[in-house]
């Protein structure tokens, strides 16, 4: 059996990413840029005023001015100031020709056309020059960054309005067993509802994808083959159960009918042993077991850092410390992931509390962990203020 780690390499030099697309600003939130972004325009577009007051040349501080126009925001003054005058200015107004520093209103006194200057202040003084931040042609954004909220501000504040991103990535997910069922339908004897199938395609959309529910497969190999051929044109194909050696397991076996290659099927990890991996014409295919808690587990390990992968997006640790909140017992070989409680300590450091029942069927216990303990192959027995390394489950993923 292989461990975790080469698993995970295996499994991201088997993705690849996705084709670029263009998308309207609106559309581009949490997608990953696929080309450097160059502005159009500067920023600002001309010298400004940082304040309300009035504009005028530096030479000609403390005296009284002849207050000859206004420059507001998005109405300049036309002339020029020259030795001796003033104009009202506001913020975000142009600098008019001739000035070359802004005094506040606060440090003036206005009467009629005539404005005194209380103040001795050096060019310059309250004045944004034109291309403070960006100038024509500078690359603000760069190809892989994730675009949130800010990034998008400022792909518009560049005048940019369409981005070439990466295609989400088209996730199929199938779902098998002869008594899985579809969440709300009567169920008949031996039948359980299928929450694999919601869960991963959860996932897929929070990291990005779009999930393409195939359904579920019968563990017969009319069924599966006919929803493996639906997996066609997507960008990575997951299923879930069938992936032991009993006798219905038989993902495998079907899916070598279509062309698997395979790259592994178990793994030194708890919960998750049977994890398949390998590529059908190219197309990644990830075979997770059906136990729920084991499927999601595998999932968050390996489906996570899959999905940034087929975006472009290098791998990274999804790894923290946190200090031990309780009492762990000593690993076997498999490499485990236990369901864990989350705190903030004393000191601000995050301890990791196990939850008593870690059995890999509890599916309520996974939903209520806030982080997964990482226990390495034949780590000791852990107690309280060990350090130990977590994988965060923060709200909403
Ligand atoms: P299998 O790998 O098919 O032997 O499934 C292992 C266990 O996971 C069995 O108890 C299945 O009933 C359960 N299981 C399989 N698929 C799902 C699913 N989509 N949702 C919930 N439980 C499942
Ligand atoms: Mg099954």
């Amino acid at each position: 059996m292989i461990t975790v780690e080469v698993a995970l390499e295996r499994v991201l030099a088997g993705c690849k990413s996705t084709t670029a697309e263009m998308v309207a600003l609106p559309a581009a939130l949490g997608r990953v840029l696929a080309e450097d972004v160059t502005a159009r325009v500067a920023h600002p577009p001309m010298d400004v005023s940082a304040m309300d007051g009035y504009a005028l040349r530096a030479a000609d501080m403390a005296q009284s001015l002849t207050v000859i126009g206004e420059s507001a925001a998005g109405r300049p003054f036309t002339g020029t100031v020259s030795a001796g005058q003033a104009v009202r200015i506001f913020t975000g107004a142009a600098i008019p020709p001739g000035a070359d520093s802004v005094v506040m209103q606060e440090d003036s006194t206005r009467d009629g056309d005539l404005v005194s200057i209380s103040v001795v202040q050096t060019a310059g003084k309250h004045i944004r020059p034109m291309g403070l931040d960006f100038s024509p042609g500078q690359v603000m954004l760069s190809a892989g960054t994730i675009l949130g909220p800010r990034q998008i501000g400022l792909a518009a504040a560049m005048n940019v309005p369409w981005l070439s991103v990466r295609r989400r990535p088209r996730v199929a997910i199938l779902s098998t067993g002869d008594e899985i069922a579809m969440p709300g339908e009567p169920l008949g004897a031996g039948q359980i509802v299928s929450s694999n199938g919601p869960a991963l395609a959860a996932l897929v959309s929070v990291l990005g994808g779009d999930p393409v529910q195939l359904g579920i497969a019968k563990d017969s190999r009319d069924s599966l083959s006919a929803m493996v051929a639906a997996a066609k044109g997507c960008d990575l194909l997951v299923t879930s159960g069938g992936a032991s050696e009993g006798d219905y397991d038989i993902v495998q076996d079907v899916l070598a009918e279509h062309g698997l290659k395979l790259d592994f099927w178990k793994i030194a990890m708890r919960p998750g042993k049977p994890l398949m991996f390998g590529a059908l014409k190219h197309v990644p295919v990830l075979g997770l077991p059906g136990n729920p808690v084991s499927a999601m587990v595998c999932a968050y390990v390996f489906l996570a850092p899959m999905m940034r992968a087929l975006q472009g997006l290098p791998s990274r640790t999804a790894l923290v410390p946190a200090v031990l909140g309780g009492t762990v017992r000593a690993n076997d070989a498999r490499q485990e992931y236990l369901r864990a409680a989350l705190e903030r300590g004393t000191d601000g450091q995050w301890v990791a509390i196990p939850h008593s029942r870690q059995d890999s069927a509890v599916i309520s216990g996974l939903a209520a962990a806030q982080a997964l303990i990482l226990r390495p192959s034949h780590a000791p027995e852990g107690k309280p203020g060990d350090t130990v390394s977590v994988m965060v489950l923060p709200e909403g993923f």
